[in-house]
């Protein structure tokens, strides 16, 4: 069977290397067995992402030479495919309406994990019908986590295990605003476009076992999975947006696309120099055993053109 990767940047900015770097890792790994690449929009925060990011994205993309095979509806338009899905979990018995303000569920009594992971008590599971009606106010909507274990077996990062309950407790599923969630509209987006394989960075590595949980529920297979590292600057931090004078708007101005895929490339541990090197030979190099596990530093000489 043929593989079906994707490619699911959120267009809230221009590109920065980090999403170009899992983008190429995504298109290689499809590329290299005559799979296939879907694009997806996820715009499901009106407020930070706009079509036109969206636009410049789709140029940038193109720019690099990474192609895509077919493009799935944005996810701000799926919101009544997501409303069944949402019922499917209500007809299971799985969900309970959440009356918790963002502010109780930070507090500092809030129960947290060793890395400042907030896991929610369930708090709101056993309320009655005459406590709910109290609150006057929408809730949001929690699908309950079972507690038992998930072993993610990731291409790149090897084998984690994970228990929901352990790990995050019951997860919202749809805010109190109506707005679906990222982990309900990413497991029926892959799972409707029957992609086949994940890669992503390293940060969403956790969302693999919370998107493993709902894809057994709505009757999808697991997609194979691969969290690429994340790219750091020369003090350690990860590469985000807010780095500007990475974004591809400054990086274009410097270099050719195959100068920043030759970075990238050996950033990742398929080449032994950040040259010059084009998508087809990159392509005949390519394979998962050889991509790096740590995080990478990006040296800033080689993108300074
Ligand atoms: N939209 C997410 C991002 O841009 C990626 C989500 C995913 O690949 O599952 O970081």
């Amino acid at each position: 069977m043929k593989p079906v990767g994707r490619f699911a940047p959120t267009p809230s900015g221009r590109m920065h290397l980090g999403n170009v770097f899992a983008a190429l890792l995504a298109w290689l790994s499809v590329r290299s067995r005559d799979g296939e690449l879907v694009l997806r929009m996820e715009d499901l925060d009106t407020q930070r992402t706009s079509g036109e990011f969206a636009r410049i994205l789709r140029e940038d993309l193109t720019w690099l030479g990474l192609t895509w095979d077919r493009e799935t509806p944005a996810q701000s338009t799926r919101g009544q495919v997501y409303e069944q899905y949402f019922h499917r979990l209500e007809e299971l018995g799985l969900l309970y309406p959440c009356y918790c303000t963002r502010s109780r569920l930070h507090s500092a009594d809030a129960p947290h994990l060793s890395d400042g992971t907030y896991v929610y008590p369930g708090t709101c599971r056993h309320l009655t019908e005459q406590e709910r009606a109290q609150f006057h106010r929408a809730p949001a909507w929690r699908v309950l986590v079972p507690d038992r274990e998930w072993v993610v077996r990731d291409r790149v990062q090897g084998e984690s295990r994970w228990n929901l309950a352990r790990d995050c407790g019951d997860m919202v599923v749809r805010r109190a605003d109506g707005i679906y969630v990222y982990q309900l509209a990413v497991t029926v987006d892959d799972g409707e476009s029957g992609v086949t394989e994940v890669v992503r960075g390293m940060d969403l590595l956790s969302s693999a076992p919370r998107q493993m949980y709902l894809q057994e529920l709505f009757g999808f297979d697991h997609p194979k999975y691969a969290h690429v590292p994340l790219l750091t600057a020369p003090d350690g931090r990860r590469l985000s947006k807010r780095d500007k004078d990475l974004d591809l708007g400054v990086l274009r101005q410097n270099l050719r696309g195959e100068q920043l895929i030759g970075v990238l490339a050996c950033c990742a541990g398929l080449t032994e120099k950040p040259e010059a090197i084009s998508l087809a030979e990159l392509t005949a190099e390519f394979s998962w055993e050889k991509i790096r596990r740590e995080p990478v530093y990006l040296d800033p000489k080689w993108i300074t053109g």
